[in-house]
């Protein structure tokens, strides 16, 4: 069996930066870039929040130059998906595609969180041409247009406030006649006048004229159908971390999230680190994903020296 010092799960911006510093420390990193190369982020268009772009980058783009800088201080990355681990003893096991295993010394997590989605086939077909999951990532395209959130706890409430600072009105499309959210997020969504709550409603269709999102279609609870018009359409519904693989073995929040000692990426299983959205229920952008991805190789180059 291939024996590596640093296995690096996920080709996101965690897993790209890890390896890039992993690479650089002659750890002689190997990648996996799992099921969505480039991760999350190519799921958007324009980034405009990456430091370092004026005027934006293309998602794939950065994606691609993230990669390829990896691979240039000699990263090893690779197509395929870890399906089993064992992380009972060092060097740990890991199964890609259900074929290979491969042992590492250490093991960097970054295998990111997806968010959840509705399901519907016409969200599906509108993916990147209206609707959305990330309203930092595209909030900006909706400037003095209307836009709806789905959901009722905090995420769906941020993504409310943040579009309400740009658009001209944001519906929020909530199942129940109460939030899940924090009180402190429901005041500030209360206090902002360009937001409408739509309470008890379901979506049944995110309509559209081929091209991007025109409205969406409502079931009320009290059996009422009727439409909105509508330019963006946000999922808030909430985040699935990546993590049930590994679950086993580690430490999880109560929403399934990896626990890392605070100010570092160290899991409860000493050599291995976690990185990127697979640890971080609360920011989830691309910059704070490098940067944990950066103190995970670090983490491990220690803990490699330190053996
Ligand atoms: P939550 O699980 O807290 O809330 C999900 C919301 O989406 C609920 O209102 C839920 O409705 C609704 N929902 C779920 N599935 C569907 C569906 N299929 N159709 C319609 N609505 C649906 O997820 P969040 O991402 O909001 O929060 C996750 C965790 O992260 C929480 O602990 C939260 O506090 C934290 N967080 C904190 C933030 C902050 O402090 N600033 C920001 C973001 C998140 P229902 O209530 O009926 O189940």
């Amino acid at each position: 069996m291939e024996t590596v010092k640093t296995l690096i799960l996920g080709g996101g911006p965690a897993g790209f930066t890890a390896a890039i510093y992993a690479a650089r420390a002659n750890l002689s990193p190997v990648v996996y870039e799992g099921t969505l190369p480039g991760g999350q982020l190519t799921t958007t268009t324009i980034v405009e929040n990456f430091p370092g772009f004026p005027g934006g980058v293309d998602a794939n783009t950065l994606m691609d130059s993230m990669r390829k800088q990896a691979a240039s201080f000699g990263a090893d990355i690779r197509q395929g998906t870890a399906t089993a681990v064992d992380l009972g003893k060092r060097p740990f096991t890991v199964t890609i595609d259900g074929a290979t295993q491969i042992a590492a010394e250490t093991l960097i997590i970054a295998t990111g969180a997806q968010a959840k989605y509705l399901g519907l086939p016409s969200e599906q077909k509108y993916i990147g041409a209206g609707v959305s999951a990330c309203a930092t990532c595209d909030g900006f395209f909706y400037r003095k247009r209307t836009v709806a959130v789905v959901g009722g706890g905090d995420t769906a409430c941020e993504e409310a406030l943040y579009l309400a600072g740009l658009a001209k009105k944001v519906y929020m499309i909530v199942r129940r006649d109460v939030f899940r959210a924090s009180a402190v997020m429901q005041k500030k969504v209360f206090d902002t006048p360009n937001i409408e709550i739509l309470w008890n409603c379901n979506t049944q269709e995110v309509l559209g004229d081929g091209m991007g999102v025109t409205g969406a279609r409502l079931l009320r609870k009290d059996g009422t159908v009727f439409d909105i018009a509508i330019d963006g359409f946000f999922l808030g519904i909430g985040h699935a971390p990546a993590s049930a693989l590994f679950a086993p073995w580690l430490q999880l929040d109560a929403n399934g999230y990896i626990v890392t000692e605070p100010g570092s990426a160290r899991t409860n299983v000493p050599g291995v680190f976690a990185a990127g959205d697979v640890q971080d229920s609360r920011y989830q952008q691309a910059v704070t994903a490098a940067a944990s991805g950066c103190m995970a190789a670090r983490d491990a180059e220690k803990f490699l020296l330190e053996l």
